[in-house]
């Protein structure tokens, strides 16, 4: 059967995921004979993202991309204020065309990868085969990865709460000097909650350059209006009057437990925010694709099966019931986040967001937190599993 596939693995989309793993598998000796098709509907991707993520300051790896990095993060709310370095740690931006770029080059060069510009339509297994067809075109893999995400999958279900992190950007640029480039604005509660979990993200590129963004952790959008006029009044009130904007930047991001890995099949695996690798509690990706990448080039083999790929873990449960909590009362991520930030080292809460954190420490994080309230969505929870 297995003559029978045009390629061993076939991509669909080339978006983070798609790019970092085959990234990565170009730095090993044993995918160099594998033939591998990455089918992208967009033949047009520049910069659609701006990719943050903290790291080690030390670490090289994507430093060639790397836009824009900084030694301090403040937090503020209308009950905390904090500016802290996080050294040894990096608050980094990637724009994503430069990661792109990068990649595309790489494909050029091996002659081992192929990219088209073909949506998508379906894909059917059949025996060890994976069929997958476009518009134009049908193909045949070994293995299939899939990163085309579908809000369907997860809304069509009650038991796992689905909400957004959702958000309109703009990259502004002043005439005077406003902003301090070495610290980027984490979150910044100080804004009008009503209702929600809504802050501010305000990363500054220069003395007169800064991505600002107005975010929510919801279930719905926004009009496009109101993020834009919740960004000018926050200029407003940072008295920063004379800009232009350069630049506009908008994406909602999954933020959910549902398990993903369940549309999971021998020889299929969904990839990026479509398999689930994006952080429920706080929508980073990033830098989790990269450690799933790395983890997916160790496991892939001639014959593996991958259902056995997802394993879960604690930080799963923890994400879970934050986001019950969030979901049910949706504005108070400000007081929970708050009460985070104040009784936690920044770097200690970085590394737990990062799930790398003891259990000893992650319970200190806990108890940060007013226990009533996740004592009761526990049980909530476990009587839901229950039925
Ligand atoms: C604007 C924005 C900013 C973000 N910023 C951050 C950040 O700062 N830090 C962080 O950690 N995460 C961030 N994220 C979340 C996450 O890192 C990104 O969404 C990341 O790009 C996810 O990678 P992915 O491979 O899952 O999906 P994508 O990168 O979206 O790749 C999927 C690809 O599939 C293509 N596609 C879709 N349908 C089809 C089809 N039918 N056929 C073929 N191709 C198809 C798309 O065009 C796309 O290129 C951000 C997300 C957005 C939207």
């Amino acid at each position: 059967m297995k003559n029978k596939a045009d390629y061993d693995y076939i991509f669909a989309g080339a978006g983070a995921s798609t790019l970092q793993i085959v990234k990565q598998m170009q730095q090993h000796e044993r995918f160099k004979n594998k033939s591998i098709l990455i089918l992208e509907e967009d033949s047009n991707k520049t910069n659609d993202r701006t990719w943050c993520f903290w790291e080690e300051k030390s670490k090289d790896y994507w430093q060639p991309f790397v836009r824009c990095q900084w030694d301090n993060i403040t937090f503020s709310s209308n009950t905390a204020a904090l500016q802290e370095s996080i050294l040894p740690y990096a608050y980094k931006m990637i724009r994503s065309n430069a990661f792109y770029s990068h990649v595309h080059e790489l494909v050029r060069k091996n002659k081992n990868i192929d990219l088209k510009f073909e949506k998508v339509k379906s894909f059917e297994t059949k025996g060890e085969v994976v069929h997958v067809s476009t518009a134009k075109n049908s193909y045949a893999s070994t293995y299939y990865f899939n990163s085309v995400f579908d809000w369907n999958t997860a809304q069509q279900q009650s038991k796992f709460p689905v909400l957004q992190q959702h958000f309109v950007g703009w990259f502004i640029k002043t005439k005077e000097d406003c902003f301090d480039p070495n610290t980027a604005t984490f979150m910044d509660f100080s804004v009008a909650q009503k209702g929600n979990t809504r802050f501010m993200y305000v990363l500054p590129l220069s003395n007169n350059e800064a991505l600002i963004e107005y975010t929510l952790f919801s279930k719905n959008l926004l009009n496009y209006a109101e993020y834009e006029r919740e960004i000018r009044q926050y200029l407003t009130h940072k008295n920063i009057r004379n800009y232009s904007i350069t630049e506009t930047e908008q994406g909602s991001i999954p933020m959910t437990c549902y398990p993903f890995s369940k549309q999971n099949s021998k020889r299929v695996l969904h990839i990026g925010s479509a398999g689930g690798w994006t952080k429920a509690s706080t929508g980073f990706t990033f830098k989790f694709i990269e450690r799933k990448a790395t983890e997916l080039v160790a496991f892939l083999s001639d014959e593996c099966d991958m259902r056995l790929f997802e394993k879960r873990n604690r930080f799963w449960w923890y994400d879970l019931l934050f986001l019950d909590v969030l979901a049910q009362h949706n504005q108070k991520g400000s007081f929970l986040f708050s009460r985070m930030f104040q009784r936690n080292n920044p770097k200690t809460i970085l590394r737990f967001l990062d799930e790398k954190t003891t259990f000893s420490e992650e319970v200190r994080i806990m108890q940060s937190f007013p226990v009533g309230i996740f004592v009761w969505q526990l049980v909530r929870r476990l009587m839901r599993s229950l039925h």
